[in-house]
């Protein structure tokens, strides 16, 4: 049975998933977008050729009985209140990161999802999705490299608008490193510290840009990540694990190596849509099948808790210059 989907929020990523729902995955369609700006929706809606119902709020959408499951895409502040509202209408849902603004946001839909008893909520968390970091974790996991010491990593864009402030570097940025840390080395950070390096003359008054962000897990994994959101040259990647016995590197995206006017050159790619396009729509297909199955395997919203509390530790180091404790509160057995 062909799985309905209504979607909430059809800005870039709202309409990307609805696309990818409409030309890509097997199993579902949209038959219900809204968003705060209607004309909006009608775009997505008519783009794709969508037989779908514009409505009015995602509250409405949500109540529909033909709605058998919903996205949320909107903005992140919206996120808490839709994903609460789905859960109580008992319907699954697919929310993009951040699963809420704060931890206790993050919290609430933890406890409304253990008292509906069943998990209802994937969280948009797609790098563990992506063929490069299932290799890094297929190796890590086999032992070949021995125990994981220290990861380096960097995550660079190549310029963010204005409204892009220093916090945002933790919240919209780092939370994908956080997510996938945890999930690469099957452990819990338990601090982290922020320093600034010398400031790029391309980065508004606002943000503070680059950044580098340090992480120590449970079992005293050292984690560097570089946040360069202003790097100009492209959206690039980057995660090398070392080990006792050896060093595993995030591959490169596929691309085309060319040699010519006494140059060896290969082309990097601008915009995290395509750098992440595989993996969006596995991640996507995944939760489709996941709900028909009646069983949901993707990331949850305790993954959803625990990038929440984590950022919230970065940002108050971000502050205070100082290593921050992370507590994260134990896994209850329904996320095990
Ligand atoms: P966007 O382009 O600004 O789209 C958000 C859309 O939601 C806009 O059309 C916005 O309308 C609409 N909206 C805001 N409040 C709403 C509400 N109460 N009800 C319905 N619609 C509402 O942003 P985006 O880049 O798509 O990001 C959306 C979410 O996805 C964010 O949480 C972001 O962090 C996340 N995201 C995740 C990834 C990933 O890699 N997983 C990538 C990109 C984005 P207005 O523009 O009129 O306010």
């Amino acid at each position: 049975m062909t799985l309905k989907i209504g979607v909430i929020g059809t800005g870039a990523i709202g309409a990307d998933h609805t696309r990818r729902i409409t030309n890509t995955l097997t199993g579902a369609e949209v038959i219900a977008l809204t968003d705060v700006n209607q004309e909006q929706a009608e775009k997505v809606k008519q783009s794709l050729g969508l037989n779908a119902t514009v409505y009015k709020d995602g509250h409405e959408l949500i109540e529909k009985s033909g709605v058998d499951a919903v996205l949320v895409t909107s903005w992140g502040g919206t996120h808490e209140e839709y994903v609460l509202a789905a859960i109580k209408a008992g319907k699954y849902v697919f929310c993009e990161k951040p699963l809420a603004t704060t931890a206790q946001g993050c919290q609430n839909i933890v406890d409304a999802e253990m008292a509906a008893g069943k998990r209802l909520v994937q969280v948009g968390f797609m790098r563990p999705y992506d063929s490069g970091y299932k290799m890094l974790k297929e190796a890590i996991d086999s032992g070949a490299i021995g125990e994981p010491l220290m990861i380096h990593a960097a995550h660079r864009n190549p310029s963010v608008p204005e409204m892009y402030i220093t916090p945002m570097a933790i919240h919209d940025t780092l939370i994908h490193e956080l997510d996938v840390f945890r999930w690469l080395l099957d452990d819990e950070y338990v601090s982290a510290q922020v320093v600034f390096p010398r400031k790029s003359k391309y980065a508004h008054d606002k943000v503070a840009d680059p950044q580098i962000v340090m992480l120590e897990t449970k079992k005293g994994t050292r984690i560097d990540v570089e946040v360069f959101v202003n790097c100009q040259y492209g959206y690039d990647i980057q995660c090398s694990v070392v080990g006792e016995e050896g060093v595993v590197n995030l591959p490169e995206p596929q691309a085309l190596s060319m040699r010519k006017n006494a140059n060896l050159g290969q082309s990097i790619l601008t915009d995290w849509k395509d750098r992440f396009i595989e993996s969006y729509d596995v991640e996507l297909q995944d939760f489709v099948n996941g709900v028909q199955a009646g069983k949901l395997t993707g990331p949850s919203s305790w993954n959803g808790l625990a990038a929440a509390v984590s950022g919230d530790a970065c940002v108050k180091a971000q502050e205070s210059g100082l290593i921050e404790p992370i507590n994260l509160p134990d896994r209850p057995e329904f996320y095990r």
